[in-house]
């Protein structure tokens, strides 16, 4: 049985082409040194199987995780030689050892990482290279201004190198927020007092704001996936992903006709409803029920009858008869209907509704010269 011909359950579209020019839009915009990649959780649902070797092949050699199981997978994917993995949630009780083996560069979560790394140096006869979060406003990991002074020791440089300085935005969707301006200049300010390392601040939003954004190294996720993080303005980012499910019956009911679960729809009058292979087991956020559309060759259809474990129903009364066939693919989000768009609808971010919607998802890949063409 070929279930990736099945029209049973929602596809996603991944176009690598797209996400290889808009890894050379970044890189080309980004005046630092590095581009790093974030390719956590399993690179934004898209697969990091297939994504980072393709960003590998593309010239990027520093790569992003949030966990050492995600460093192993990656490890695994990636030629070792001169490529950095940095693992964003640090050493999570795992010896250092452990990293420095696989080549692993944990980025330290805050002080009490360093007593883990107290000998190392002794004990290996090199420093383990390490990245370190300074927490300048998120409030969620790294060092804060009074922890500072524990990076100074001399025994310290005897057991730690830092590699990077890393720190992260409170408000990265507002780049040009004073908050954000807050977090850059205590950043710099910080740096002054501590070893020189690469410094990294930048994000998505902030590779595409003002350059005095651009230090040594840009960690970039969304950007690279299609997704817009800046609402104040557009990046010049390509749409990468689509998400489809197939119709599964369409059918004619009267007036007053009750349409899913503990009748969460009554018709008003005679109706046409496409049930949709898609539900919350799919990642689609249930908030997206009475409010959100899907979209028929190109045309918008409301759902009705909530949203169920793996289906949902579309009202088509506004096509033709006969127009809408079961086989047929409504788009969730793509070409007509944008991420992010469909994410506001439900209230949530697109990265939220990307990762899971992606991680569930039959994925297909379109590589730039595989000739494929879209389902709808
Ligand atoms: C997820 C993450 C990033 C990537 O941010 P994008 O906006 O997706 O580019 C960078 N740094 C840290 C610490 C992150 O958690």
């Amino acid at each position: 049985m070929n279930t990736l011909l099945a029209h049973d359950r929602p596809h996603m579209h991944i176009d690598l082409g797209v996400l290889a020019n808009n890894w050379r839009t970044v890189r080309r915009t980004f005046r630092g040194q590095r581009v790093g990649v974030v390719v956590k959780n399993d690179a934004y649902g898209l697969g990091i199987s297939q994504v980072a070797p393709l960003l590998w092949n593309l010239g990027c050699r520093d790569f992003w995780v949030s966990h050492s199981t995600e460093a192993l997978k990656l490890r695994g994917l990636l030629p070792e030689h001169s490529t950095r993995i940095m693992v964003l949630h640090g050493l999570g009780g795992i010896a250092p050892e452990d990293f420095a083996a696989h080549g692993l560069i944990p980025v330290l979560a805050g002080p009490h990482e360093l007593h883990q790394l107290q000998g190392y140096g002794s004990k290996h006869g090199q420093a383990m290279p390490v990245a370190i979060h300074l927490d300048t406003g998120l409030t969620r990991l790294g060092f804060t201004g009074t922890d500072l002074h524990l990076l100074h020791g001399s025994r310290l440089q005897t057991d730690i190198k830092a590699m990077i300085w890393v720190s992260h935005l409170g408000r990265f969707s507002h780049p040009d927020a004073p908050e954000c301006l807050h977090q850059r200049h205590t950043f710099a300010a910080w740096l002054q007092q501590l070893p020189p390392a690469e410094r990294s601040i930048t994000t998505s939003s902030s590779v595409f704001a003002n350059p005095a954004w651009h230090c040594d190294h840009a960690r970039v996720g969304s950007a690279l996936f299609g997704v817009q993080t800046a609402a104040q303005y557009q990046q010049p980012l390509q749409n990468v992903t689509s998400l489809y499910a197939p119709v599964m019956r369409v059918a004619d009911v009267p007036a007053y006709t009750e349409v899913g679960y503990a009748g969460q729809y009554r018709t008003s009058q005679n109706t046409r409803i496409a049930t949709i292979a898609a539900g919350y087991g799919d990642g689609l956020p249930i908030s997206l029920a009475p409010r959100g559309v899907l979209y028929l060759k190109g045309r918008p259809a409301p759902i009705v009858g909530g949203i169920a474990m793996g289906m949902l129903g579309l009202d088509i009364s506004a096509f033709a008869p006969g127009e809408i066939q079961p086989g047929m693919w409504a788009e969730i989000y793509g070409l007509h209907q944008p991420l992010a768009q469909l994410a506001a609808t439900a209230g949530i971010t697109p990265n939220a509704l990307l990762t899971c919607t992606g991680a569930l998802a039959l994925r297909r890949y379109m590589s730039p010269h595989s000739g494929q063409e879209p389902l709808v």
